[in-house]
């Protein structure tokens, strides 16, 4: 996602509330951050931040947690929880490869990836959020049962999460190539992106990925 530099961005984030801003300090410890016992559910990449926001809106039991990387993008889903203040819902500007010094083992019920940069050139294929290194990294802070909800319209980026996630020994489960038209559409909430490929007529892809003992044969 590109946007425009925003001057007042990082003095905003800087002084929010809304973002917690040493991450690292609460690892194994986000219940009493949110100082309740709920599930955690992230969501990496989360961008502009519709998705999370009207998520947390929607489930006032679950916790969660919105990881982005980009300041100028942040800020657009901080000024929606300014508007909202959910109690339930935490920013982290942070990039996700570092996301194991973050949370600690079996922290995480759910992690979404939602519309996740494509990387389409080969040789930029490890920094795809569902490289087998990434997937290593949310197998060892989500808890055994946990999954994880990945979206995308892209299809060769999606092809390609198939394989590498169950080559790094995941399930995949409630797959389909056109969400919209899917048993799966009750309830689905869409993000920035979604809205505006699935306006352009794309169909949205969408699987769930479960961690098993080990790769599949
Ligand atoms: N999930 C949103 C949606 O569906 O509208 C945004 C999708 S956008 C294509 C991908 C977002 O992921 C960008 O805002 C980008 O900055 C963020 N991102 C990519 N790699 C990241 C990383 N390693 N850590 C945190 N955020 C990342």
């Amino acid at each position: 996602m590109r946007l425009r530099h925003i001057a007042k961005a990082m003095p905003i984030i800087e002084q929010s509330e809304f973002v917690e801003h040493d991450p690292a300090a609460w690892k194994g410890r986000w219940k009493e951050r949110f100082g309740n016992d709920r599930p955690l559910h992230i969501e990496v990449g989360m961008g502009k931040g519709r998705f999370i926001t009207t998520m947390a809106e929607q489930n006032p039991e679950i916790d969660y947690i919105g990881i982005e990387r980009a300041d100028a993008v942040l800020y657009r889903a901080l000024q929606k929880q300014q508007e909202l203040k959910l109690p339930n819902l935490i920013l982290l500007l942070a990039d996700a490869d570092n996301i194991e010094e973050y949370f600690a083992e079996n922290e995480v019920d759910r992690i979404y990836l939602n519309f996740s940069d494509p990387w389409p050139k080969a040789h930029h294929a490890k920094r795809r959020l569902t490289s087998g290194t990434h997937m290593d990294k949310y197998a060892n802070i989500l808890k055994p049962e946990g999954c994880i909800c990945f979206k995308t319209d892209n299809r060769d980026l999606f092809d390609y999460s198939l394989e590498a996630v169950q080559e790094a020994g995941w399930s995949i489960s409630d797959l389909t190539y056109d969400l919209h038209h899917s048993e799966y559409a009750e309830g689905n909430v869409m993000t920035e992106y979604e809205e505006r490929f699935s306006g352009m007529g794309n169909p949205i892809c969408r699987a769930v990925f479960r961690h098993t003992e080990g790769p599949e044969s």
